[in-house]
Formats: C-alpha cells, sequence, structure tokens
C-alpha cells in the first residue's frame, strides 16, 4: 500500500481507504464486515470512512468494534453529519445543536475520543453556514476532531465557506469527498482546480461506480446472486441508476483493456482514478474480504498514457463530465 498526504495537510492516508456504506449494519453481517476491516488493515489500509448515517448509525457501531484494540494512532478515522439519524427535526443538517450532538454520538459508537477528519456530508441551505464552520472549528480546538472537510459541495460553496473561515481565523477545510470514477468525472473541470489552488485533497467515493466498474453486471442478464444489484435493504435502489445496457456494454469493452495491463477490472478503475494527483485516496466499499484483497492491489499502479486513451475510447460518450452534477439536496431530507 502507498500512502498519500491529505490535500496540503501532514496527514498521510492510505492511497486506498475501506468505506462502510450500504455495506456494514445493512447488507452484510457484522461478522463479515468485521473481516473486511481486519483484510482492510493486513492490505495496510489505514484509512476508513463512515457516517452517522449509513444503516441508520448502525455502521458506525461495527466500524467502533471492528477496530477496537487496533492502536489509534495506527489508523485515520474519517465520519460526517448532515442526513437524518432520527426522526426530530434536529436530528438532520448542519446546525450547531446537530453537529455537536451527532459528533459526540459518534464517539460514542466509534469507541473513540477524536475523529481524524469530520466531514459535512452534504451542503445545508436552512443552516448559516457561519453557524455551521464555527460549531466545526470549535470541535476542532476542543480536540474532538483534527481536521474537517465537506462532500459533495459545488464550487460556489467551497468558496463561501472559504471566505467565512478565512474572514473569521477559523480551521480551514482540508478535504473534498466527491463521487469520482472513470464513469463519473463532474469534479475536474471546478471542484479539483479550486480544491488544488487552496490546499484540499480530494477523497473519492465509488471508485467502481458501486460495483459496475468491476465489469460483472453484463447487459441483458441478470446481476449475480448476492450483489449489491439484488440487495433488497437499499443497495439495489442506490446502483440502479448505473445498471443500463449502454453503460454495461460500454463497461465490458474494458476487459482486454485490464487484461492486457495485467489488471483485473476492479483493479483498473480503482488505478485510473488514482492516477489524478489531485485524489487523496479512493475510499473502497467491499462485501467480502476477497474483494479488498484483490481491490488493494491497484494501489502504487501506473497506468500508460495509452491506457488512459484506450479506457476514455472504450468509454465513448458514457462518462459524465457536468459540473452541475456536483451538488447536495435542496430542501435537505
Ligand atoms: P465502490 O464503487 O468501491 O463499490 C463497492 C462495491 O462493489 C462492493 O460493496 C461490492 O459490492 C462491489 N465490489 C467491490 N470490489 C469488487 C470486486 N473486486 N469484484 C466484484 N465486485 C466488487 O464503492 P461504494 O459505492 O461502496 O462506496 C465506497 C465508500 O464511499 C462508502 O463506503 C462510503 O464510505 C463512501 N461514500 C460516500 C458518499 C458520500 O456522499 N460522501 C456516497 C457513497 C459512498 P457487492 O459485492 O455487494 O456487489
Amino acid at each position: 500500500m502507498e500512502y498519500r498526504r491529505l490535500g496540503s495537510t501532514g496527514m498521510y492516508v492510505s492511497e486506498i481507504a475501506y468505506g462502510n456504506w450500504i455495506t456494514h449494519g445493512s447488507q452484510i453481517e457484522s461478522d463479515a464486515a468485521i473481516k473486511c476491516v481486519k483484510t482492510a488493515i493486513n492490505e495496510g489500509i489505514t484509512t476508513f470512512d463512515t457516517a452517522d448515517v449509513y444503516a441508520g448509525t448502525k455502521a458506525e457501531t461495527v466500524l467502533g468494534r471492528a477496530l477496537k484494540g487496533v492502536r489509534r494512532e495506527s489508523y485515520e478515522l474519517l465520519t460526517k453529519v448532515y442526513f437524518p439519524t432520527g426522526n426530530g427535526k434536529n436530528d438532520r443538517g448542519l446546525s450547531r445543536k446537530h453537529i455537536i450532538e451527532s459528533c459526540n454520538a459518534s464517539l460514542k459508537r466509534l469507541q473513540t475520543d477524536h475523529i481524524d477528519l469530520y466531514q459535512m456530508h452534504r451542503f445545508d441551505f436552512e443552516t448559516p453556514l457561519e453557524e455551521t464552520l464555527n460549531a466545526f472549528d470549535d470541535l476542532i480546538r476542543a480536540g474532538k476532531v483534527h481536521y474537517i472537510g465537506f462532500s459533495e459541495w459545488n464550487a460556489s460553496q467551497i468558496k463561501a465557506g472559504l471566505k467565512i473561515q478565512d474572514a473569521r481565523g477559523y480551521n480551514r477545510f482540508v478535504s473534498s469527498q466527491p463521487q469520482y470514477s472513470a464513469l463519473w468525472r463532474v469534479i475536474e473541470s471546478e471542484i479539483i482546480p479550486l480544491s488544488a489552488k487552496e490546499g484540499i485533497g480530494q477523497i473519492v467515493w465509488s471508485p467502481l461506480a458501486q460495483g459496475i466498474l468491476s465489469g460483472k453486471y453484463q447487459p441483458g442478464k441478470k446481476a449475480p446472486t448476492g450483489s449489491r444489484a439484488t440487495d433488497k435493504a437499499r443497495g439495489a435502489y442506490m446502483i440502479k441508476g448505473w445498471m443500463r445496457d449502454e453503460v454495461l456494454e460500454a463497461v465490458q469493452k474494458l476487459q482486454p483493456i485490464a487484461k492486457d495491463s495485467g489488471l483485473t477490472m476492479s483493479q483498473l478503475a480503482i488505478a485510473w482514478v488514482l492516477q489524478n494527483p489531485h485524489v487523496s485516496t479512493a475510499i473502497i466499499g467491499a462485501s467480502k474480504p476477497s474483494q479488498v484483497r484483490e481491490n488493494a492491489k491497484a494501489s502504487g499502479v501506473k497506468l500508460d498514457p495509452s491506457i488512459m486513451k484506450a479506457i476514455d475510447a472504450a468509454l465513448g460518450k458514457i462518462p459524465e463530465t457536468d459540473a452541475a452534477k456536483t451538488q447536495s439536496p435542496n430542501p435537505r431530507p
């Protein structure tokens, strides 16, 4: 495993991180989830991403259990706040009340006294931005949080946040957590140049487009049993936007490119996002330890420019590049 600095901070992250959205506490049982975390550690993964909302808060509990006994200084723990964690009107969003209450609840579930990176899971259109940034800054000063970042904010939202942080002397954002894969490239035109200028690193999610780029979903065929596309809890709903024949057909054109590169399809897809120097880490998901082992081998792979061109040619017009697709829901859910 290779390691990169998170944006311009001095903190290193493993260039492949392990995330437990959908999987832990919902799609897969706690035993399998814990095995995936142990395998990640054995593969040199030190960066773990979760969120208060995942599996209705159960994902943090499972991750806390899986990391129990592991030397706290040896891994970086990332979590998030914004989406509802209960039915109350204050169980959501980025108000000072919810941020601080949710942070304390995450710390308990994760069985730790600090979060390495605390992220605003979306932009909150209701709470004044000053209130949100002041609360995050207080968490840093209280030692509960080491760094702060956001997820799926657009360029004008990022600029507005930095302006307030600079004017008020608050700690600045160090990370952005956007979706990024060979199929979803919307951050390339605006978010990456702005972040690079501001020292903000990209922690990218769904590098396999939820498993689509593994090539296991064949056009016109039933999805493999046990895959996310067959998970009635939530997975099938989340992946369905990708389950279109035109996408699956284009992805199959990557098979010979992966073979010629001596990589599996999943390794090729993860290596593709890591070719971008602005990516600090790619967060992979996995329902089985074997996937973690396979995917971790994408670290350190250099793809020749001719391979990058061949990937573009194979995918044609399928990849999404529109910067306007980086967005947070308004009004909040
Ligand atoms: P991926 O794109 O890596 O998809 C992971 C899924 O693909 C696995 O759960 C598995 O599903 C399948 N898969 C993985 N490896 C292989 C393989 N080698 N062969 C075949 N199938 C494979 O990432 P996720 O969509 O899971 O997202 C990763 C993380 O990103 C999340 O856990 C979370 O931490 C973060 N995230 C953040 C978001 C945000 O808003 N900030 C939103 C979404 C994710 P299966 O076996 O079930 O088919």
